[in-house]
């Protein structure tokens, strides 16, 4: 490392390959990895381990595993500028989540939303990595000592219980970590359904109308935002609390256009909700159809995304294993000589 990557301040964030990116997505969190790896000491991830607190198919998963790396790569992820891995490479991760698992209180873990929300989605199967992954988020998070967490909303709370569990841990044994803060988009930090513009777009579970992915074809596309839902009225206005259809349309497509939501509303002045729909499903596939073509290129080429997972490894676990010798030293477990 030369002195000027060694300013770099540490960006980590991650998504869970329990199903194929969403524009959601990209939205909350892959528009601002793209954005960041120029300025600062990225580490992206396939997080893999995460995914397994809800049931799926062996064979279905490794896929999803390949195309969300092959995605971040065809969407501008260049590994030459960040570290990019798959988190059961590294076991480093698994390694300092027990060790947190002992530093973070099972009333502060309760209190969780996300695994409120999820416990009562799906009843049946309410496991301990449910309740704790909130605390293997964090290990994500403190092995690389980042400082920025690029995040949608419904993370946040996540990235401040790693935070707590970090302080705690400084103050218990001294100064390890470096306490990690949330980065959200100003618009687009919670992209909502198309069918149900007051619920999250979310790729794992819901109407698949509702929700619009990264690899949809563009007749798809064209489709479910023709059939999304808008307001009353006639007015094309950002106001989340009376429109919340139309205005999620307009952060959908001030997110796939670069225009401002404020110039999106003149541009759209007088303008029909039949044909602002359409519009803005038509900047997405724009945006998309390059992106798209790139992704159909590394899926075909199996030996380029295994020397990207290989070579991501090595760099993420040279890292990971530096802060977790320390806190191993740190907690009294003894080193062999
Ligand atoms: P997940 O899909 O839960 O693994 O989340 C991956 C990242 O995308 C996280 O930073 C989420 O906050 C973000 N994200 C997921 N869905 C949305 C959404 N509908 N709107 C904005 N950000 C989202």
């Amino acid at each position: 490392m030369n002195e000027a990557t060694e300013k770099k301040k540490v960006i980590f964030s991650a998504v869970k390959p329990t199903g194929a990116l969403t524009l959601g997505s990209y939205a909350g969190a892959l528009k601002n990895w793209i954005a960041m790896q120029n300025a600062y000491e990225c580490f992206y991830c396939v997080a893999d381990m995460h995914s397994i607190t809800v049931r799926l198919t062996p064979a279905d998963f490794r896929k999803n595993t390949i195309e969300m790396l092959a995605m971040y790569l065809a969407l501008g992820v260049d590994p030459e500028k960040c570290t990019l891995f798959v988190q059961s490479h590294v076991p480093a991760h698994a390694e300092l989540s027990w060790v947190l698992n002992c530093n973070t209180l099972y009333g502060e873990a309760k209190r969780m939303t996300q695994f409120k929300e999820k416990s009562k989605k799906d009843p049946d199967n309410v496991n301990v990595g449910l309740f704790d992954y909130p605390v293997l988020m964090a290990a994500d998070i403190l092995l690389y000592q980042a400082e920025f967490v690029p995040v949608g909303q419904d993370q946040k709370q996540h990235v401040e219980l790693a935070r707590n569990i970090a302080q705690r841990f400084n103050g218990r044994y001294s100064p390890t970590f470096v306490l990690p803060e949330p980065v959200m988009p100003e618009y687009g930090a919670k992209i909502y359904g198309l069918q149900d513009p007051l619920s999250k777009m979310s790729k794992s579970d819901g109407n698949p109308n509702d929700c619009v992915y990264l690899a949809d074809d563009a007749d798809t596309i064209m489709r479910k935002f023709k059939a999304a839902v808008t307001d009353s009225g006639t007015a094309i206005k950002y106001d989340s609390a009376a429109k919340p259809g139309v205005s999620n349309l307009l952060t959908v497509y001030s997110v796939f256009s670069g225009v401002a939501v404020e110039k999106a509303e003149k541009e759209f002045e007088g303008c029909g909700y039949a044909e602002f729909k359409k519009r803005v499903g038509e900047a997405v596939c724009e945006f998309l159809r390059p992106v798209q073509s790139e992704y159909r290129r590394l899926l075909a080429d199996k030996a380029y995304i295994n020397s990207v997972m290989k070579n991501g490894a090595e760099k993420a676990s040279r890292v990971a294993r530096r802060t977790l010798s320390k806190v191993y030293r740190k907690v009294g477990f003894i080193a062999l000589e």
